[in-house]
């Protein structure tokens, strides 16, 4: 008999409270570079317990329960503080899209040794022309016999350099109407002809790498759904992402006390303070949404992605103006600030989840759409 989420929420719960203290700290949905090892061994020792793949059959090395569970599995680590999984490309993104997508083969070859962090991915979607249009993409593919040869430049690839596998989007048909000659591929990071290189940020760290295809030869059976058919793996991909709510929820919840801290902890001057009365007040108004929705993603995800990237950016701000003219240097507040902006860019930008927002849930005239 299927175990209930009361149950494995208990059972979780057990396991979470004693071995919580060996995870790395909560880095969110992508592993940095200097906690890499640290991830990679989380992960095994996930696996190894029986909490990954939660929702994935168990002939792929999952455990065969429900998305709910899942979703209780995601809501306890952000309880206690921990990644619940190495990272999101991986174990979201590219597992989903291989789970939904992938033949026999590529189910055998990918889905068990991700789980085991042997096979650890990255994202190769955006490109120097197309971010939030990314379906302007231009990196090529093109077929030639039972290989496709990659050539063009991929960006803002969160983790490149340790990762083995790539998702990777291409042009596959350059006649065809631009949404519709995409083609979907499943990456070794190794092959000849990938270079890869840092790109260091503002905060002075380097997350993210530069991707150089030069005449890459990709075995045809790289390729993952349909030819020409990767607009639609990839947006089946991107919306994946369910269960992630109630973790947000949670996650606002432990931002939402250390923002009181703030007001109790420090000597505000009352312009400082209404500020903070404010920020507070939008972070409650967003929890109880998130509360009210559920462990759905629909629309209401991109309300919770605006609304709580943008009250982060504004506390990182705050927080800076209180700390004055010591934080332009270096510390924290310096950090966070220049680290802000990050959030309302990744994973869509604030101004194309207004448009989502505007168009879906408002019922808006549409964004005219280039030819
Ligand atoms: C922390 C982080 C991690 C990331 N990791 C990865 C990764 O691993 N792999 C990967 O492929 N990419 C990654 N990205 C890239 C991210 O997906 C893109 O930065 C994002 O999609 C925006 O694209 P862009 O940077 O090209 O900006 P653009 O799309 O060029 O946008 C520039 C500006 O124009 C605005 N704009 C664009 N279109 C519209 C419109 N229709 N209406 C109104 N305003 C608009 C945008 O909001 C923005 O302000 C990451 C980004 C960040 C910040």
């Amino acid at each position: 008999m299927t175990e209930t989420t009361e149950v494995f929420r208990a059972r979780a719960e057990t396991w979470l409270a004693a071995n919580a203290s060996t995870a790395p700290r909560d880095y969110g949905a992508i592993c940095p570079p200097d906690l890499i090892s640290e991830g990679r061994t989380w992960q095994i020792r996930l696996n190894e317990a029986g909490f990954t793949g939660i929702h994935w059959p168990v002939e792929h090395g999952g455990q065969g329960l429900s998305v709910a569970h899942t979703a209780t599995w995601i809501e306890l680590c952000a309880r206690h503080g921990v990644p619940p999984m190495l990272n999101m490309v991986g174990l979201v993104l590219a597992g989903g899209s291989i789970l939904r997508f992938g033949t026999p083969a590529q189910q055998s070859l990918h889905l068990g040794s991700t789980l085991a962090a042997d096979h650890v991915w990255c994202q190769l979607f955006s490109e120097p022309g197309a971010g939030s249009d990314l379906g302007g993409l231009s990196t090529k593919a093109v077929r030639d016999g039972e290989r496709f040869i990659v050539n063009g430049q991929k960006v803002w690839c969160s983790g490149g350099r340790y990762s083995n596998w790539g998702i990777l989007m291409a042009r596959t048909d350059t006649d065809a109407p631009k949404h519709e000659g995409i083609s979907f591929f499943l990456c070794p990071m190794n092959t000849p002809g990938i270079e890869i290189r840092p790109l260091r940020q503002m905060t002075g760290e380097a997350e993210f790498d530069e991707v150089f295809f030069t005449d890459v030869e990709l075995p045809a059976d790289c390729l993952l759904g349909p030819l020409h058919g990767g607009w639609g793996v990839g947006m089946a991909v991107l919306t994946s992402e369910r269960g992630h709510i109630g973790a947000s929820v949670i996650g606002l919840e432990r931002r939402l006390e250390s923002m009181a801290q703030l007001g109790s902890s420090r000597e505000l001057d009352a312009p400082s303070r209404d500020r903070l009365a404010q920020l507070l007040s939008r972070g409650h108004a967003f929890k109880a949404m998130g509360q009210r929705q559920g462990p759905e993603a629909s629309t209401a995800a991109s309300l919770m992605k605006l609304g709580i990237t943008e009250m982060m950016f504004d506390t990182a701000m705050l927080k800076g103006d209180i700390a004055g003219a010591a934080s332009i240097l270096e510390g924290s507040d310096a950090t966070g600030m220049l680290a802000a902006p990050g959030g309302r860019i990744a994973g869509g930008t604030s101004q194309v989840q207004r448009n989502i927002i505007g168009e879906r849930l408002l019922g808006l005239a549409r964004e005219p759409k280039a030819k």
